[in-house]
């Protein structure tokens, strides 16, 4: 099955086999030079000289561990324009008060109405950079430049832009940050990881969750430990993965994002097809994932069914209210353009036989 999903995204098979490494004790040595190099990997994926924590976890939890331990806030305003934008809010409810800022998903964000919020009295900022239910990237920069004209907190979901789009923490002005291991990053699912600066502990919440209070994190870090027994296995497993960003560079990997996602969508406009996003000046398309208004004369069930049963390949639907409204394909992790040719060519050779485009891919230029 080749794995064309907004994660988890299908794996380097150097990846694959570091996890069959035999356990290893985690106070040992051996594992604090592997979470030594993950976190100072990680570090240049954020864009940050602070500090970064690894969390065995998935990307929901370190969302709920940016926001736990650091909800010493009489308000935060949190922006929803997808189903990344709304689960923070609803981690958020649970700490402090909340005003979410709504947008129709798949529409942009308007700055105006964040400032509002802010200017209303929310002492932090929470949003996705990029919002991979509706495939747009959000404007993380001009995003934490209001927050600041307001002293707020800034914290980013940058679970599907962090390792394979330009991210620049440091330079922003986001305070706190997060990325999951299975999106860009092209690990298995398992791992997060919260980038912290120092700021961020002005708004520390003693109230958070043991599990995933980072102040211990901290702590440990110190002596290159977690406080808990990590998952070992995903750590090999990480570590391979950013070694195999470190070999390909950075910038050539965000540059492979961008150029593969970019194919996509020249493919979409070729065919006569819609992509979903609804762009105003601020906002782009994603560069990770593409989401697509579904054609007339054909269901989502037929389509990704198809693409499943017959020629092996897995992309996503629309999600909640989306259902059957679009579908996304994922760019992220060690994509290749012959697996996006492939996966672009199969759902072209569907679209055609029922008459809803004509063949295009051949005409477009990689
Ligand atoms: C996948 C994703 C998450 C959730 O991560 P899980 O690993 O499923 O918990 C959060 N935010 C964004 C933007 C995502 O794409």
């Amino acid at each position: 099955m080749l794995l064309m999903i907004p994660g988890p995204v299908h794996l380097h098979e150097r990846i694959q086999l570091a996890m069959a490494k035999p356990m290893i004790g985690h106070r040992t040595k051996d594992f604090s030079e592997i979470l030594e190099y993950c976190t100072e990997m990680l570090k240049k994926l954020f864009g940050t000289k602070h500090d970064v924590f690894i969390i065995s976890g998935s990307g929901t939890a370190g969302m709920e561990a940016a926001i736990a331990c650091f909800s010493k806030v009489k308000r935060i305003t949190c922006i929803d324009n997808g189903k990344f934008g709304d689960r923070l809010g609803k981690i958020a409810e649970r700490y402090t008060e909340v005003d979410v800022v709504r947008f129709e998903w798949g529409k942009s964000i308007e700055l105006d109405e964040v400032e509002k919020s802010l200017a209303e009295g929310s002492e932090a900022l929470a949003f996705v950079h990029n919002e991979t239910s509706t495939g747009i990237l959000n404007p993380a920069r001009e995003l934490a430049k209001i927050a600041k004209k307001y002293d707020a907190l800034v914290i980013m979901d940058g679970i599907t832009s962090v390792g394979g789009d330009y991210v620049a923490m440091d330079e922003w002005g986001v305070d706190v940050a997060i990325v999951g291991s299975q999106k860009c990053i092209g690990a298995p699912p398992g791992l997060c990881a919260v980038a912290v600066n120092d700021r961020a502990w002005e708004f520390y919440n003693e109230k958070c969750p043991f599990y995933l209070d980072l102040k211990a994190y901290k702590k440990k870090l110190e002596d290159w430990q977690t406080p808990y027994t990590p998952a070992v296995s995903l750590f090999f497993a990480l570590q391979e993965a950013l070694k195999i960003i470190e070999e390909e560079g950075l910038e050539n990997r965000i540059r492979r994002h961008r150029e593969l996602s970019a194919f996509v969508r020249k493919w979409v406009e070729e065919a006569g097809l819609e992509l979903f996003p609804e762009l105003n000046e601020y906002s782009q398309y994603s560069n990770t994932v593409t989401a697509i208004k579904m054609p007339e004369g054909i269901t989502d069930k037929e389509l990704r069914g198809e693409l499943k049963e017959k020629y092996g390949i897995l992309i996503s639907g629309g999600q909640e209210h989306l259902k059957g409204k679009i579908f996304r394909i994922g760019t992220m992790g060690n994509v290749t353009i012959r697996d996006v040719v492939t996966t672009l060519a199969c759902i072209e050779r569907i679209l055609v036989k029922r008459g809803i485009i004509k063949p295009v891919l051949g005409e477009i230029e990689a």
